[in-house]
């Protein structure tokens, strides 16, 4: 079943790749593991998925312990409470939720002690809707500009998950904008930034996200199936 579900879910990126004129090897497919236990985040990964991330601090430091993650690196895609940076950082391959400047300060101070440099995102609050975190994207691309003053901290692209959407199409203004803020944060050429993943598109909308410029899906139901609350 997952491996089914992988194979399609591959189908579809290279089309929307090909539609959009890009190379498939482009776009990276990271599985949203929340609510999957260590085994079923085994089989995706034999299955082929080229990351995981992972919502909450509690299931990351679980399923590690079970050595869930073997053979792919592993990302952190949810809100990160600052009591908690000292579990991520040094843990995952990149933090792709940075959505304050407080969270940043606290990951550069961990990241320093223990003498690394630790990928990260920042996460943009695309819709500018309440109930989300995130920069807005005047913060984003000044505070892109200030990276010199994080260096434990090296600012590897954007992440974004907008509005939830009624029809397919939807969101490609919001994914747009994205590729636009990147494009502007690029331009500046900021100390220790490069701009070269994309977090946007998952279940519903990662055909436009591909078209519109992502680097990077994060799936989770089409890959596990509905999850169960
Ligand atoms: C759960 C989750 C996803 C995947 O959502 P699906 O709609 O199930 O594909 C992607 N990104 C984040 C941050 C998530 O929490």
């Amino acid at each position: 079943m997952i491996a089914e579900n992988i194979a399609k879910i591959r189908q579809r990126m290279d089309k929307a790749a090909q539609r959009a004129g890009r190379d498939p090897k482009e776009i990276v497919l990271c599985a949203a593991t929340k609510m999957n236990d260590a085994e079923r985040v085994r089989e995706a990964i034999a299955c082929g998925v080229d990351c995981c991330g992972e919502n909450r601090v509690q299931e990351l430091v679980e399923k590690r312990a079970q050595n869930a993650y073997k053979g792919a690196p592993v990302h952190f895609i949810g809100h990160l409470q600052t009591n908690k940076v000292n579990k991520v950082v040094g843990f995952v391959d990149l933090i792709q939720s940075v959505d304050r400047l407080a969270l940043l300060e606290c990951i550069e101070k961990e990241a320093a002690k223990q003498g690394i440099v630790q990928n990260i995102l920042f996460e943009i609050n695309i819709g500018a809707e309440e109930s989300k975190s995130g920069f807005t994207p005047e913060e984003a691309v000044e505070l892109a500009e200030k990276m010199e003053q994080f260096p434990h901290v090296f600012l590897r692209g954007l992440m974004a998950i907008p509005p939830v959407s009624k029809k397919s199409g939807d969101n490609c203004r919001y994914f747009e904008k994205i590729h636009r803020i990147s494009v502007d944060i690029t331009a500046k050429k900021s100390h220790n930034s490069s701009m070269d993943i994309l977090s946007m598109g998952m279940t519903d909308d990662f055909e436009d996200a591909i078209a519109c410029g992502s680097t990077m899906i994060r799936v989770g139901t089409a890959i596990f199936g509905a999850r169960n609350y």
